[in-house]
């Protein structure tokens, strides 16, 4: 912005406007208002979930390769614990396809009614889970589930939270389950060996990148803003060098 760009807010990008191989135009919905945009560059950074159903309404299928990274607390009841005066996600253990953190989940302490307790008490362990991509994103919503291989994976995690519990001297018949959620949705234009030299899918226009969880060829299980952004860094540069 201090070099001129101007940063138009609470606008919801529809669909780009291809002509002859090039986007012209970016349209987009301000309230009730239709407004476009020229452009002779576009960056999508709409997110996971957002960029795909951006390029759909465009023209451009993505891939149905949508992970979502799950999330799952398992908790336990220890009086006066204080884990929610604590720093969230102090450390963790990295597992194979998974990771454990401690963690207090407001998701679940505010909908889950099995976590009904005094928070104070509460003593929670968090799973990430990097699941199997095959869902997408469209007009419609978010189609994910989880796959076989998944649940038999989340349910090994659930096993290592309540070894963990146990050595906090918590019952896994007092153990309870927060809410399964999406934490880091991604993969729906993942990179690959061809293109991890341009950062430029084929299927795209030359003159439109995507600068997002879109890119990552698979799930990370951990949490990937870093790497997100480092990716966003390398494609402005490629654009630079273009
Ligand atoms: C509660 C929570 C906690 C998290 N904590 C961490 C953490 O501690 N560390 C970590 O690494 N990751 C964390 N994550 C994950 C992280 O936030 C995401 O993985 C990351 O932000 C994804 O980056 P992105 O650029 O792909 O998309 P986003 O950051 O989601 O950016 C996409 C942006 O595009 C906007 N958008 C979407 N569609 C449109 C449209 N049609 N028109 C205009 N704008 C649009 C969205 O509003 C959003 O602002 C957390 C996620 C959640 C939900």
């Amino acid at each position: 912005m201090e070099k001129g760009a101007r940063l138009i807010t609470g606008c919801r990008v529809e669909n780009l406007l291809i002509k002859d191989g090039a986007v012209t135009e970016v349209h987009a919905r301000k309230g009730l208002t239709a407004a476009s945009f020229q452009a002779d560059l576009v960056v999508l950074a709409a997110g996971g979930f957002g960029t795909p159903v951006i390029l759909e309404n465009s023209g451009i299928a993505c891939d149905r390769t949508l992970f979502v990274d799950p999330v799952l607390c398992v908790a336990g009841i220890k009086k006066n614990f204080g884990q929610d005066k604590q720093l969230l996600m102090p450390f963790f253990s990295a597992r194979d396809g998974y990771m454990l953190s401690p963690y207090m989940y407001y998701l679940s302490f505010f909908f889950n009614k099995d976590w009904r307790y005094p928070m104070k008490d509460i003593v929670s362990v968090m799973i990430k889970l990097a699941d199997e991509s095959g869902g997408y994103t469209d007009a419609k919503g978010i189609h994910k589930g989880l796959t076989q291989p998944d649940e038999a994976l989340l349910l090994r995690a659930v096993e290592d939270c309540y070894a963990v519990l146990e050595g906090l001297g918590i019952s896994r018949k007092d153990a309870f389950l927060g809410t399964v959620n999406a934490g880091h949705p991604g993969g729906c234009l993942p990179l690959t060996r061809e293109t991890a030299a341009t950062l430029h899918d084929s299927r795209l226009p030359d003159n439109l990148y995507v600068a997002d969880g879109s890119l990552l060829p698979k799930s990370l299980g951990m949490p990937p803003i870093l790497t997100i952004m480092a990716l966003a860094l390398k494609v402005a540069t490629k654009i630079e060098e273009a």
